[in-house]
């Protein structure tokens, strides 16, 4: 990781007009960076806003308000001929390998395909040797180029993803979920083989999961969101050695620990009710419904966004000496 920022996220909007009069706040005034050579690990549960960021990021969703710098640019205001050389620099790895694959192409096709879409390595024997190379970076053989997507498992979907994915040797990627969908031993693999790829290449990752334990061992730092909101953002391992919104908390103390002894004595903080609708978000703090902290100022006041300790933010009243009143009050949580 440098100290170079490679993008950069401010105040971020991106709302969906859904039916009559009514707007789904999926991504709400979110701002971050990432250095070059990062891996960001992005985290909440599904609906939070997480892939709607990644997708605002690599271009596909025009943004509601605020920007996206990469590289120095903002990503929705690029030229067509900008935009084409923006692809070639940011790419994306999806959670389901098997829906983002042509299952009527073989590897060698779906491989091959962004660069002759790109216009590099135009001679075929030289793309051939290409898709070879990749093969092999990526952990497969030369011999899987004429074969098709479902003759693979999970697992090698998800290398032939990622295969094509560095076709266009991009300096950024978005990986959304890679590893949500397959099987926990296979997990490890993935992840080893995206850090490996990170070291030899340089490569800079946004790293999205519903699940903190998945970002645990391949994240620099983390920011976690709720409800369209990012409310904590930090180094991988202050985050979990010190998390600080009661959401943070609630999504730690669910992870099982692999010490019978210590997962006996885990203390779980169980987060009660369902995630509220992104149409109609709770005013003040948006996860006041759920949280056993919630004050008076939790239902009026949108928390600020603060830096708590070194390169530690957080957005929640706990945290704001201007807030005085901190009792809990229990009819302002679970509504
Ligand atoms: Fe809980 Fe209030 Fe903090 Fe929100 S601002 S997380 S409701 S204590």
């Amino acid at each position: 990781m440098t100290n170079e920022k490679i993008l950069k996220v401010n105040h971020l909007k991106k709302y969906f007009e859904v039916g009559k009069n009514e707007t789904l706040k999926a991504v709400d005034n979110v701002s971050f960076e990432i250095f070059k050579g990062e891996t960001f690990g992005l985290v909440g549960e599904s609906g939070c806003g997480k892939s709607t960021i990644g997708r605002t990021i690599m271009g596909l969703y025009n943004r509601t308000g605020g920007e996206v710098i990469f590289d120095g640019d903002n990503v929705h205001e690029l030229t067509d001929k900008d935009k084409f050389a923006f692809h070639r620099s940011m790419q994306m790895i999806f959670q389901d390998p098997y829906a983002s694959l042509n299952p009527r192409s073989t590897v060698k096709e779906v491989i091959a395909e962004p660069m002759e879409i790109h216009g590099i390595y135009k001679d075929k024997k030289e793309r051939l040797e290409r898709v070879y190379e990749l093969l092999e970076e990526v952990g497969l053989s030369r011999d899987h180029a004429n074969r098709y997507p479902h003759e693979f498992s999970g697992g090698q979907r998800q290398r032939i993803g990622i295969a094509r994915a560095l076709a266009l040797d991009p300096a950024f990627i978005v990986a959304d979920e890679p590893i949500s969908a397959l099987d926990v031993s296979v997990q490890a693999q993935v992840v080893n083989l995206l850090r490996k790829l990170q070291k030899e290449k340089g490569l800079t990752y946004l790293f999205i999961a519903h699940d903190l334990s998945m970002v645990k061992h391949i994240s620099d730092r983390i920011g976690v969101m709720y409800l369209g909101n990012m409310v904590e953002l930090t180094e991988s391992n202050q985050l979990y050695k010190k998390p600080l919104h009661p959401y943070t908390q609630a999504l730690l103390s669910a992870i099982p620990i692999p010490d019978p002894d210590l997962e006996e004595k885990r203390e779980r903080m169980i987060l009660e009710g369902e995630l509220p609708s992104p149409i109609n978000p709770p005013t003040g703090c948006v996860f006041r419904t759920r949280c056993p902290f919630a004050m008076k100022a939790c239902a009026s006041v949108t928390p600020k966004w603060q830096e708590v300790e070194d390169n530690h933010f957080v957005a929640c009243h706990l945290y704001n000496d201007e807030i005085k009143d901190k009792t809990p009050v229990k009819e302002l949580a679970y509504q």
